[in-house]
């Protein structure tokens, strides 16, 4: 399967909720979900009610777009869940959040994940001095994520940086805005992380 090209307020009408996928719209009143868009498809007859199966397949699917991730890699992130010590759910949904695109995501040098994804990929990202262009890479606590000295980058980065700053940045990175890098303090807990979804029915999915 390639990279997805069609409109993306598309899947979170098909989520049923916001995925945050298109930067600063996102946040405003335009945004389908927030002006009440149903679903894709036709509106002609009432949709089934979802039953157990649906419900877990909607649960991954929001999740895997919510951090822009193929099936196949977001797979073998559930295997690594399954095999490490903690609770699956939450094990998984701290290996997305430590992934370079989210973090120069939560961060806030780029509006959107997606977004993300592509500033790392064009060498605009150094994680403790060294540049690092692939998305996928994981953090961990103490790395320090900035973007790199250039004139290009931080012009990029400065009113993201701005946008999310008024937003509020998550408890668990440090950010220094002023020198456009974060330090991850720690891993984050279930609690401090902010997807809405209920990752024990994805569990429950990949385990059948
Ligand atoms: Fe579109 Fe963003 Fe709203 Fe999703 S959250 S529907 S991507 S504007």
């Amino acid at each position: 399967m390639g990279r997805h090209t069609g409109p993306v307020c598309k899947r979170c009408r098909r989520a049923g909720m916001k995925l945050f996928l298109k930067g600063d719209r996102c946040y405003m009143a335009k945004c389908p979900i927030e002006q009440g868009h149903p679903p894709p498809g036709p509106q002609t007859r009432r949709r089934p009610r979802l039953k157990d199966y649906g419900l877990q397949l909607q649960e991954k699917q929001r999740l895997r777009y919510m951090y822009g991730m193929r099936e196949g890699q977001f797979r073998l992130f559930f295997q690594r869940a399954l095999r490490s010590r903690g609770v699956t759910g939450e094990v998984l949904l701290q290996a997305l959040e430590l992934r370079l695109d989210n973090l120069v995501y939560r961060m806030g040098l780029v509006p959107s994940r997606p977004a993300a994804r592509q500033f790392v990929r064009h060498g605009h990202v150094r994680v403790n001095g060294v540049k690092v262009n692939i998305p996928s890479f994981k953090a961990k606590p103490g790395d320090v994520i900035e973007a790199s000295a250039t004139r290009r980058s931080r012009e990029l980065a400065k009113p993201h940086l701005d946008a999310a700053e008024s937003r509020g940045w998550p408890p668990w990175l440090t950010v220094e805005k002023n020198g456009f890098k974060a330090m991850v303090d720690h891993v984050p807990s279930r609690e401090e992380i902010a997807p809405m979804v209920n990752e024990q029915l994805i569990v429950e999915l990949y385990s059948k």
